[in-house]
């Protein structure tokens, strides 16, 4: 659809259409994109903006890829869907087979989804039916990190963090889950065994309730783009271990290459029980993620009698062929790709253009992993005086809270890179100290 459009058009929208985290009576503006190639995307009065966000982590190619332009052309007129239950087909098959061979470990029982939430939704019906399954019953509670960020359906929600989660909007409907504090050694700093003692003391008063730990690895997304240390990791699967419970792995940020490993847990070698995956997965294209299990919690779960042994999950497209099909396309193409060399190019150019920010009053904090790039600001933001200001500088970006952050695609270039950092450093030295 390539019309234009009008004042009434966006004045409709304002009136009638939700955006993500808005108030129907006082939206944020919103500007109206008409295309997106590469980096750029295009509004309708023809101005050109570099995209710092990839589309919330997942356009990791740059828009209007090529060949997975033809993956979906190929796919769609072959078979755009069909229903997964008693049928298969080769998208979902090839799909399966590169995650199985990509991530950690023998993570290789595949549950395809159709967005991050789902698939955080499908991991912790897992983790309760694997006890279930063993015949025991107190375990039903997760066990997991302040700060996290999850998703936005009910038992996501209820691990997410508590105060940025709005939780209290939700009281009674959402379960009480128990939150260890924050990581405090950073990654890169030197590492302090006494940053898990919370985790450990939840544990150990707890174990008994505990089905599972769920974490992001490494990087705390959405809940505040704080990076932590891999030991921490470390000590988390060594206390999953020793008090038995299992293990979460939430890389719907992290995976395909954002943090400069292919998945948050190769920063520590950890393989986790269960692992969740969306966002980049299609390159951005559409919608999908997947959980993956390790065979002894999918076999547990299946050894149950009867009904028991059946995983109670089956969206509608669950395995969209055309999804998929994009998958397996935009997979290859990342490790087709010097992924590792063009992350690693995004960082350093992220470091150099943001370091400037660092000696800013308004400037709390400045911190780079792979192709993340954060600065936190003393006080929350005004997030539409920022992205107007950022838009007039030609640059696309969305803060929350007091975080401005970027995560371009890897493609970007390093010209790119520095003008849309450039842009950032000047927007926030103009705001109040
Ligand atoms: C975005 C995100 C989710 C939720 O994914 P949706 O596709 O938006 O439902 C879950 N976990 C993490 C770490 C995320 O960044």
């Amino acid at each position: 659809m390539n019309e234009r459009l009008s004042a009434a058009d966006l004045d409709f929208d304002r009136r009638h259409i939700w955006h993500p985290y808005e108030s129907m009576r006082s939206p944020t503006p919103v500007y109206p994109v008409v295309s997106a190639r590469g980096v750029r995307l295009t509004l309708t009065d023809g101005r050109e903006l570099i995209d710092g966000m990839s589309s919330w982590w997942s356009v990791i190619h740059g828009y209007n890829h090529p060949a997975l332009n033809r993956a979906a052309r190929e796919q769609i007129s072959r078979m755009p869907h069909v229903m997964f239950g008693g049928l298969t087909h080769a998208p979902a098959i090839r799909l399966a087979q590169r995650l199985v061979e990509l991530t950690p470990g023998d993570l290789d029982r595949v549950f395809f989804s159709d967005s991050g939430s789902v698939a955080v939704e499908v991991a912790i019906k897992m983790a309760l039916q694997y006890w279930r399954a063993r015949g025991v019953e107190g375990r039903t509670r997760l066990l997991t990190i302040r700060g996290g960020y999850y998703g936005d359906t009910f038992q996501a929600m209820s691990v997410c963090d508590p105060v940025t989660g709005m939780h209290h909007l939700f009281a009674g409907a959402v379960s009480e889950q128990l939150f260890a504090d924050r990581p405090r050694v950073r990654f890169g700093e030197s590492w302090d065994p006494s940053d898990l003692a919370s985790l450990e003391d939840l544990a150990a008063r707890h174990g008994d309730e505990i089905a599972a730990v769920i974490l992001e690895p490494i990087v705390q997304g959405a809940g505040g783009m704080r990076f932590y240390h891999p030991e921490y990791l470390k000590g988390a699967r060594e206390l999953c271990d020793r008090h038995g419970f299992l293990l979460i792995a939430d890389e719907i940020a992290t995976g395909f290459g954002r943090s400069g490993e292919l998945f948050g847990c190769d920063h520590a070698g950890v393989v986790p029980d269960i692992m969740c995956v969306g966002k980049a997965l299609t390159g951005g294209y559409l919608s999908l993620a997947a959980t993956l299990a390790r065979p002894h919690v999918a076999g547990t779960i299946s050894a149950a009698p009867g009904a028991a042994g059946v995983l109670m999950h089956g969206p509608t497209f669950m395995a969209n062929p055309l999804a998929c099909a994009v998958a397996v396309a935009s997979v290859d193409l990342l490790m087709e790709s010097p992924w590792r060399k063009r992350v690693a190019r995004v960082e350093r150019e992220l470091r150099r253009g943001l370091a400037p920010c660092r000696d800013l009053a308004q400037v709390a904090d400045v911190r780079v992993l792979g192709a993340i790039g954060v600065v936190e600001m003393r006080k929350p933001v005004d997030i539409a005086r920022i992205q107007r200001r950022l838009v007039e500088r030609g640059v696309w970006a969305r803060p929350f809270g007091k975080l401005i952050y970027l995560m371009p695609a890897y493609v970007m270039s390093v010209r790119d890179l520095r003008t849309l950092c450039a842009a950032v450093c000047e927007t926030v030295a103009q705001e109040p100290a």
